[in-house]
């Protein structure tokens, strides 16, 4: 972990000066993302390109989320202090980090067994409680059910419907959903034990939502 500094604070305000010219971007999770390093969360051959715009390699062929689609994902989300929320795909921890500094219970699963070692040290170190699960996605946290709300950030070809059964009344299922090259960004929101409202947003890139650990 690259120690923190006044250069790299410089780098972060600047990444989020961009972001707040979107004003569909909810300022609490820009203002966590101005105070969290983003650069703990990569390796350090990349400590300075983690604050411009795009995603970057973690390891195990995945990347970390740009800092726009963390912006965009966590704003759909809502997240209230307090609230339980599922991220489905770790990855380096960081959208995890930025979850749980805006005051959410966060439980995160990942494929990858490397990529759950290193974030699960990463955040103990950072002394921030995410419960980190090296499990298959798609399958949820059922033990752990219901959510408030539940984060998908990896791209998937369908909603999956154990993930949707696992949202509290009023919870937040958020993701890109696509089977071509880009995925659509969904929020589904539990109305009743079935019934459900989907709404659409902008379309994104990621890397896939794969079924079974890696
Ligand atoms: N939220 C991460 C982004 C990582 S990219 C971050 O902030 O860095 C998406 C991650 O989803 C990858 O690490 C990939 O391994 C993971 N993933 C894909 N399919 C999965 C599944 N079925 N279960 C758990 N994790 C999965």
């Amino acid at each position: 972990m690259e120690k923190d500094s006044f250069y790299k604070k410089g780098l972060r305000k600047k990444m989020v000066e961009v972001l707040r010219q979107n004003e569909e971007l909810d300022p609490r999770v820009l203002d966590v993302m101005e105070e969290l390093p983003r650069h703990y969360f990569v390796d350090t051959a990349f400590t300075e390109k983690v604050y411009s715009e795009g995603p970057f390699p973690i390891g195990s062929g995945q990347t970390i989320s740009s800092p726009y689609t963390v912006a965009y994902q966590s704003t759909l989300l809502k997240v209230e202090s307090r609230q339980k929320i599922l991220e489905i795909g770790t990855g380096s921890g960081y959208q995890a980090a930025v979850l749980s500094k805006l005051g959410a219970r966060v439980y995160t699963l990942e494929r990858h067994e490397p990529l759950f070692k290193k974030a699960s040290s990463l955040l103990k170190e950072l002394e921030l409680t995410v419960r980190c699960y090296h499990r298959d996605g798609f399958k949820g946290l059922p033990e752990m059910a219901p959510f408030d709300g539940i984060l998908v950030t990896a791209g998937a070809t369908e909603i999956p419907e154990k993930l949707k059964m696992q949202l509290r009344e009023g919870g937040r299922l958020v993701i890109p959903v696509g089977i071509k090259r880009t995925q659509q960004m969904l929020v589904v929101t539990r109305l009743g034990p079935d019934d459900f409202r989907v709404e659409k947003y902008a379309h994104f890139r990621f890397v896939p939502f794969l079924k079974g650990k890696a």
